[in-house]
């Protein structure tokens, strides 16, 4: 086998763990009353629990996931903060693991408030019992609040109460309707609150309660980018995605580029092939013109994006050979933009990159 005198191939994520902790300390200075559960689902958004969670192992209030698995994670590696199970437990066991590695859980409808009630724990939990106001995923409805909380209070499974709802349009039309839904089911319950994702947070501070749960933002993504960039809100890109030019192309006027020849080139012109495709995470949907940067200038991608490769415009940049320093996102260049001209958000591209990437952390 010759396979390790192969260079690597270009594409690399790097995960700078400081600008995490940054952005989450931007978090708690936005809601300075309330405490903030980083939130570090989905393996940190793409970004890799481990490291995001060491990287604010001592200023987190909180953790927010969805996955025992994740939660068992933090506690071996002696995160003693409060977890909370953001879909509450799936199955009889999961109450006790819950109990033995001493987990918040949210509690969102009747079947779930059974199985507690009928649980005999090791130790009572606490709970976030969820609200509906809109979004039509998860939780009670407001009109059983009240019979809920009275069992809930009842059961000698549970420790504590907290009233939480998710809002479904905190990052456009506003969160008056649902706010006043929640307001009317909490008000009279002297529960604590737990209500604004990063959108609410940033745009909505009456709602910041007792127990804010940003999850966008600490990854440097804006929860608005149509209302307001990651930078103007003061947030560091987390991940970036780097790869290189693998080879370079002179077209003639009329020529195309890639799978269906889309792009057709107007006059004569060189493009660049990057180390980057579907199957590294990057989203097949963008259309030529999405930006990219080349030698740190920015530029377009050209036509369909391939499971291994897209191609790049480098008019402008005759510097660029094989081996320039190709930026896909991140420092330099936003996620936010790049989503944008896919048709998703931040949130998708960085849960989508996929395990061929290698990662690395840096720490200074
Ligand atoms: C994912 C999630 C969040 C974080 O949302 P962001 O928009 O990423 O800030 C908060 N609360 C709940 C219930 C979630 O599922």
């Amino acid at each position: 086998m010759v396979l390790s005198v192969q260079p690597a191939r270009p594409i690399r994520a790097r995960i700078d763990t400081r600008a995490f902790r940054d952005n989450y300390l931007l978090s708690k200075r936005t809601a300075p009353q309330a405490r903030a559960f980083c939130v570090v689902k989905a393996n940190a958004y793409g970004h890799g629990l481990a490291q995001c969670a060491q990287a604010v192992r001592d200023v987190a209030d909180g953790f927010a996931l969805l996955d025992l698995a994740e939660a068992n994670y933090l506690r071996e590696a002696e995160y003693v903060q409060p977890i909370l199970l953001l879909e509450g437990c799936f199955d009889a066991a999961d109450w006790h693991e819950a109990a033995s590695l001493r987990v918040s859980v949210v509690v969102h409808s009747l079947p779930q408030l059974q199985a507690l009630e009928a649980a005999r724990l090791m130790r009572p939990l606490e709970v976030f019992l969820k609200i509906n106001t809109g979004m039509n995923r998860l939780g009670f409805s407001v009109e059983e609040v009240p019979e809920v909380l009275a069992r809930l209070r009842a059961s000698t499974n549970v420790a504590a109460i907290i009233g939480m709802t998710h809002f479904a349009t905190a990052d456009g039309e506003g969160v008056d309707a649902p706010w006043a839904h929640f307001m009317a089911a909490t008000q009279d319950t002297g529960l604590q609150i737990s209500a604004s994702n990063s959108a609410a947070l940033l745009r909505f501070p009456q709602t910041h309660g007792a127990w804010v749960r940003p999850g966008i933002m600490l990854y440097g993504g804006s929860p608005m980018p149509a209302l307001q960039s990651a930078a103007d809100i003061g947030l560091k890109p987390v991940m970036t995605l780097e790869s290189a030019l693998i080879a370079v192309q002179e077209l003639h006027a009329g020529e195309r580029v890639g799978y269906g020849g889309t792009f057709v080139a107007e006059r004569a012109m060189r493009i660049g092939v990057v180390a980057c495709g579907y199957a590294d995470g990057y989203p097949r949907h963008a259309t030529t013109g999405t930006p990219i940067l080349v030698d740190g200038i920015r530029t377009r991608t050209l036509g369909r994006v391939s499971m291994d490769m897209l191609a790049c415009d480098l008019t402008g940049i005759p510097g660029a050979a094989i081996g320039s320093a190709v930026t896909l996102w991140g420092k330099g260049l936003p996620a936010d933009e790049v989503a944008t001209a896919a048709g998703t958000i931040s949130y998708e591209l960085f849960c989508a990159l996929t395990t061929r990437v290698p990662v690395s952390f840096a720490h200074d």
